[in-house]
C-alpha cells in the first residue's frame, strides 16, 4: 500500500504498516525517513465509521452469536481498510526542525 509522504512528497511503501500507524505510533517513511504520524482529528474520523458499525452491531446482536462475531470480524476489516485507503499522513513535529 503506497502512501504519500507530506515532508518529501515520495511515494512511501508503507504495506500494511500504515494499519497499524496512530496518532501515538509513528512510522518512518522508506523515501526520506521523517518518522509519520496521523494527528487524532484525521485518526478519529478515519476510524469513527467502523467504531460506529462496531458499537451498533454489538448491542443489536444476541451475545456470543454468529451474527455478534461476524460484526466484530466486520468491524475489524472496516477499519483497517479505511486506514489504508484514507488515513491522511502527518510528518512528525520533531523532525521539521
Ligand atoms: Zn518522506
Amino acid at each position: 500500500m503506497k502512501a504519500i509522504c507530506p515532508a518529501c512528497n515520495n511515494c512511501s511503501q508503507m504495506g500494511w504498516h500504515k494499519a497499524t500507524i496512530s496518532p501515538l505510533i509513528t512510522i518512518p517513511c522508506d523515501s526520506c525517513g521523517t518518522e509519520l504520524t496521523v494527528s487524532w482529528k484525521n485518526y478519529l474520523h478515519t476510524v469513527l465509521p467502523a467504531s460506529l458499525w462496531f458499537l451498533i452491531g454489538y448491542l443489536l446482536t444476541e451475545e456470543s452469536s454468529i451474527e455478534q462475531y461476524l460484526v466484530i470480524g466486520s468491524s475489524i476489516v472496516l477499519m483497517t481498510l479505511c486506514q489504508l485507503l484514507f488515513l491522511p499522513l502527518d510528518a512528525t513535529a520533531t523532525d521539521n526542525s
